[in-house]
């Protein structure tokens, strides 16, 4: 590697170790020429296999680019992009494979997505799941609803009246299958019962 001052095309390795838990090797190096020292790092080029078979290296950019498509018109930052990207490289590295499958890196968007804005999540998976009617985006939506509802009405205990409250811990909370508490949502002229008896399945 050349100097990154004078230019001169040989370094000598003064020290060497490891960063980043492992995944990078970083060296200090000294050049003869000039005398000055810099550092260089080594990590292991992540691979992406895509679906033709041909491979290549991991780009946070082109994940931001593909993700920015779906958030168009959306209050999602730059830097916000940016941080998801970074979420989806590192869950990535983490399984600690040198190469994944594209589909996996589409998988692992979703949630880091989904998070940050649900109409770009919507959009993104539309395409990426390859929706094709409505009933596609209906069954991603009360997925959505359903992890609302999860996230906050449940743990958090304010959902007053709609169902039966946990009770002391001696019972077990409802099956995550059930609906939300949507009595609101609801025609006014149906009850929760009737829409329950109607519903599907
Ligand atoms: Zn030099």
């Amino acid at each position: 590697m050349y100097c990154p001052f004078c230019r001169h095309p040989d370094s000598r390795v003064i020290d060497s170790r490891t960063a980043e838990d492992g995944a990078a090797i970083r060296r200090r190096r000294s050049c003869p020429a000039c005398g000055r020292r810099f550092t260089t790092q080594e990590t292991v080029i992540l691979m992406v296999a895509k679906r033709s078979g041909v491979t290549e290296p991991f780009n946070r950019d082109k994940i931001i680019r593909g993700v920015q498509r779906a958030c168009q018109g959306r209050p999602v930052t730059e830097d916000q992009l940016a941080i998801l990207a970074q979420r989806v490289e590192d869950a990535i590295r983490s399984r600690g494979s040198g190469e994944v499958p594209s589909h996996e890196v589409g998988l692992a968007i979703l949630g880091p997505l989904r998070e940050l804005d649900e109409v770009a999540y919507l959009r993104f998976a539309s395409v990426y799941r390859g929706f094709e009617s409505l009933a596609d985006f209906e069954e991603e939506i009360a997925g959505l609803r359903r992890e609302r509802a999860r996230d906050r009405g449940w743990v958090a205990g304010d959902t007053e009246g709609s169902r039966p409250a946990p009770g002391t811990g001696a019972s077990p909370p409802p099956p995550a299958e059930q609906p939300p508490p949507a009595a609101k949502e609801l025609p006014d002229n149906r009850e929760p019962a009737d829409r329950e008896r109607a519903g599907t399945r």
